[in-house]
């Protein structure tokens, strides 16, 4: 119905900057700058090390409401934010993950922000970019590679065949491949066994990247990297099978963090991918580093909404990176409030029910329960909130003004904020009050201390942060949990893998659920990751396509221009 162009479009009628003066901007030098092609670039760790001349950056994490299928606007609302300040003359930068090419080509299409908030050049941010995605691939195959030849070879370490939990990976939605038979064939061709593949964003490695602050702490946590369990029970690690200094070398560009530009000549930077459901679903601690000794406003974004990502970023990323965030951007939409109120149900691939886009402000005050409950989540850890309010062309000023009101009742800044129609011009509130609230003291908090046993650290997560009366622990999840503490692996710490479309474990509860006891089916541990996870809930790690997948509508003129990416 209207004539607004698509974000492809919009992106590839952007004129770039030249790469040398967004680095500038970040104080990055031709010495710390490796360009790739013409528009992208990788920044050289050494920045870190550049003496630093003392300023205070603020770190700013944009987080969001309990999303509907559909997202709520994170990532458009970090660009908006980014290139917002900066039209306030700030020196701001915006650092985000790597969209997955998996759903690229199932349903997202691209997915680098959105109208005129966007990151470029879309095409290469959305397939190979510099290639690390790939990089990740080959090293976790490696890895899986190791392990079977150590089997074929008489297994020496004793490794129990039954209990091998490092998969493959591939960056495709293939469903056929959750399950697989391998070594089949004659003798040669290597031990029969059961295994399967998960997404590349689901790679432990892709985690790992994003928690490692340098290329020797990379090598270290790849060591770690326990791929399974010998028939005693211990723990069997790629430092164990001699593969972790080869995965490292293959990751050793792949550390580096790319640099882009934001539609309106700012820089962002963009680095890794890792799922937001069994992983912490944010982008690099080195990327975050880089930002903040390259700007006065550090923006990031942490998956889902703050029940799940910002907590997650500020009790696993913030402690390993020791940097302490000083806002927390609520992203909150009339859509997301009006399905808190629990009279609409958003699918998604399926048409928006009917009436959710009429005026309606008694629905969306219906909805408040859930705003308050991130709201809380943030303050709890000690962090100023800001609720950012991130129109759409449907939205109602009545509608808006249901959530105003009730912010300015409890204290909270809030600002309207129309990034995606008119760039950073629409985010000019919005950057008003995250500066206004950046530069109010803030007392920043972990929720639990590391020598907490891990049971007690998935209990205070589900109490404290979602609201759950207690946990109840599987026979199965208690045994593991158990040899994890045996193992060593007790101190470190956890990761909820629960759905986001609830801040229960139950998707179909909206707004605020009470009375309710969280399910642990089963723990994991990522231990070269560095955190240990508690399964509580549907979790896919490699997603399958649709019927009509956007690989269908993708395609590439003869003059090499991408079209059907959104
Ligand atoms: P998140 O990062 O929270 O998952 P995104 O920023 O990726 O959300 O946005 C989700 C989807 O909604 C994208 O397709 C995006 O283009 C669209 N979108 C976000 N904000 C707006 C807006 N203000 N107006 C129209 N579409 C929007
Ligand atoms: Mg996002």
């Amino acid at each position: 119905t209207t004539s607004f162009p698509s974000d492809l479009d919009i992106a590839s009628a952007a004129t770039l900057q030249p790469m040398d003066e967004i680095a500038a901007q970040l104080g990055i030098g031709p010495a710390h700058l490796e360009p790739y092609g013409r528009d992208v670039a990788k920044i050289d760790l050494g920045f870190l090390d550049e003496p630093h001349d003392g300023h205070q950056a603020k770190y700013v994490v944009v987080t969001a409401v309990t999303p509907t299928p559909l997202g709520e606007g994170k990532t458009t609302t970090s660009v908006g934010l980014a290139q917002g300040l900066q039209r306030l003359g700030k020196r701001a930068v915006v650092a985000l993950r790597q969209p997955s090419m998996g759903p690229t080509f199932g349903i997202k299409g691209g997915a680098a922000g959105g109208g005129y908030s966007q990151v470029v050049p879309m095409e290469r941010l959305n397939m190979h970019l510099t290639g690390d995605f790939h990089a990740v691939t080959a090293a976790h195959n490696l890895l899986a590679a190791m392990v079977d030849n150590h089997l074929h070879h008489g297994n020496a370490l004793g490794i129990d065949v039954r209990n091998i939990t490092w998969r493959r990976v591939l960056d495709v939605n293939d469903r056929a491949l959750r399950n697989v038979v391998i070594g089949l064939g004659a003798r040669e061709d290597g031990v029969v066994r059961e295994t399967g593949f998960d997404i590349t964003a689901a790679s432990e490695i892709m985690v790992l990247l994003t928690l490692a602050k340098s290329l020797s702490d990379l090598r270290e946590r790849l060591g770690r990297i326990v791929i399974g369990y010998t028939t005693e029970g211990s723990s069997v690690t790629a430092e164990d099978l001699g593969a972790a200094g080869a995965m490292a070398a293959m990751l050793k560009d792949a550390i580096k963090p790319n640099l882009l530009q934001t539609l309106e000549g700012g820089p962002a930077i963009i680095h890794c991918g890792p799922f937001g459901n069994i992983a912490t679903g944010t982008s690099s601690v080195t990327a975050d580093l880089i930002a903040m000794q390259g700007s006065d406003y550090a923006i990031t974004e942490a998956g889902f909404g703050a029940d799940m990502g910002a907590e997650r970023f500020f009790n696993v990323k913030c402690r390993v990176s020791g940097l302490k965030p000083d806002v927390a951007v609520i992203v909150v939409t009339v859509r997301a409030l009006k399905a808190h109120s629990g009279n609409y149900v958003i699918k998604p691939g399926k048409p928006l029910p009917p009436g959710l886009l009429a005026e309606n402000p008694t629905d969306v005050e219906a909805g408040l329960p859930n705003l308050r409950k991130h709201i809380e989540i943030v303050r709890r850890f000690g962090v100023q909130p800001v609720v950012a309010i991130n129109a759409f062309p449907q939205d109602h000023d009545s509608e808006h003004a249901v959530i105003r009101r009730y912010c300015n009742g409890i204290g909270v800044r809030t600002a309207v904020s129309r990034h995606v129609a008119e760039g950073g011009a629409g985010a000019r509130e919005l950057a008003e009050v995250v500066m206004e609230a950046a530069h109010e003291p803030s007392s920043f908090e972990f929720l639990y201390p590391l020598d907490l046993p891990l049971e007690q650290k998935i209990e205070a997560i589900a109490t404290q942060i979602y609201g759950a009366d207690g946990i109840d622990v599987s026979p199965g999840a208690a045994k593991a949990l158990k040899d994890y503490e045996r193992l060593g692996f007790g101190g470190l710490p956890v990761v909820i893998a629960k759905t986001h479309l609830s801040i229960s474990s139950d998707p179909s509860l909206k707004g605020a659920p009470r009375g309710w006891r969280m399910p642990v089916r089963e723990v994991r541990a990522s231990v070269g990751a560095g955190y240990v996870y508690a399964i509580c809930g549907e979790m896919r790690t490699m997603p399958g396509l649709s019927a009509s997948p956007n690989a269908q509508r993708i395609d590439v003129s003869a003059d090499g221009n991408i079209t059907g990416l959104s």
